[in-house]
């Protein structure tokens, strides 16, 4: 009977929505394989009542792996603890997100178990019951398609915001097993965090973006894009050549060298549209552009296209959709 298993990403001791994204498809493949099982894997705190939630939306079996060396995020404690859950548990795959964690933390994992990892998966299908994943290569030019040799468990990342979580349902159960491990020694220790601006959600979790480029013209301008952030409930990002200019901090770049976003709606304002920009933005859902050069590249990938002064543009766009909005 194949598992599916889930490595759990939590903050403050709750799952992330990325692990009820990949729970999802664990069980859709769980289910096509005909008797498949869907494993849990949680390393460190976790609040009590996060067990049956996770159990809802649609993990069969939870592996709790405790220990001191978990209490925060720390790669190589954490890499222990997903072997030690990986050797009681043996599942035949396992999906990790593709985030700032998972992609620290999956090459570890998958080095120490001598298994192969597909990274940044945003499609499985199962070919006489073979797991082969499509992934982005070339900066998002182009798809791939791989499959694993023999060895297990397959290990692969998943973009988020590419799976939908399945509805909760109450009447799903699952087994809590304790996993213990010990000290772990390590050579990096995380000496604390600090936390990035403001309320918004993370850009790689987002549902929408709103993103400004070079024709911001400097920090000050950004707060037109922060207020239509406010209204749409959006995270803001931006081009490198914004960030390169000390406008705005890195941890909002979009991009090969920034982080790869998959929102439902992404806003690109005065944004060109280079390669390196559209690697992390091309697989959103619904791209809308503003840019004052009709023939800017950003709109051959846009679902919608203004051409217009930004300046002019984003203030009643804002104006609309708190309009819209509160109707
Ligand atoms: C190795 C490498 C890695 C890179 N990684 C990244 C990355 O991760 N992310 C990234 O973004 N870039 C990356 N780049 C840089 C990339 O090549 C581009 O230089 C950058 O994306 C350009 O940013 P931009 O679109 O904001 O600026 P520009 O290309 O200068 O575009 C500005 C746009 O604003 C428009 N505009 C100007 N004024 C207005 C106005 N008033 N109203 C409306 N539109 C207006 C212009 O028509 C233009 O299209 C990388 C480059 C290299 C070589």
């Amino acid at each position: 009977m194949p598992m599916f298993a889930v490595l759990a990403e939590l903050k403050d001791g709750a799952a992330r929505k990325i692990t009820l994204e990949m729970l999802a498809e664990a069980r859709r493949l769980a289910a096509l394989s005909g008797s498949g099982s869907v494993g849990l894997i949680a390393l460190g705190p976790m609040a009590p009542e996060e067990a049956e939630r996770l159990a809802h939306q649609g993990a069969d079996r939870i592996y709790h792996v405790e220990g001191e060396a978990l209490a925060g995020y720390a790669a190589e404690a954490h890499a222990e603890g997903a072997k030690a859950a990986l050797e009681r548990a043996k599942p035949d795959t396992l999906f990790m997100g593709a985030t700032s964690q998972g992609k620290d933390l999956a090459p570890r994992v998958a080095a120490r178990l001598r298994v192969g990892l597909a990274s940044d998966c945003t499609e499985f299908t199962l070919q006489n019951g073979d797991l082969v994943a499509r992934r982005p290569i070339y900066a998002g030019k182009a798809f791939g398609r791989v499959a694993w040799n023999a060895a297990r468990p397959r290990i692969a990342t998943i973009r988020p915001n590419t799976f939908t979580p399945l509805e909760p349902d109450s009447s799903r159960k699952a087994q809590v097993e304790k996993v213990p491990i010990g000290p772990v020694k390590a050579r990096a220790r995380v000496a604390g965090f600090e936390r990035s601006e403001g309320e918004m959600l993370d850009l790689t979790e987002a549902n929408i973006i709103v993103s400004g480029g070079r024709a911001m013209q400097g920090p000050e301008n950004f707060e037109l894009l922060r207020k239509l952030c406010k209204v749409l409930g959006a995270t803001l990002g931006a081009s490198r050549a914004a960030v390169d200019a000390g406008w705005i901090d890195h941890s909002h770049q979009v991009g090969q060298t920034g982080k790869v976003v998959n929102p439902t709606v992404y806003f690109a304002v005065g944004i060109s549209g280079a390669i390196q920009h559209l690697a992390g933005m091309s697989s959103s859902r619904t791209i809308v552009a503003i840019n004052k050069d009709k023939d800017a590249p950003i709109f051959k990938i846009a679902s919608y296209g203004i051409v217009g002064d930004l300046y002019q543009v984003v203030p009643l766009l804002t104006e609309e959709f708190e309009r819209a909005l509160k109707e």
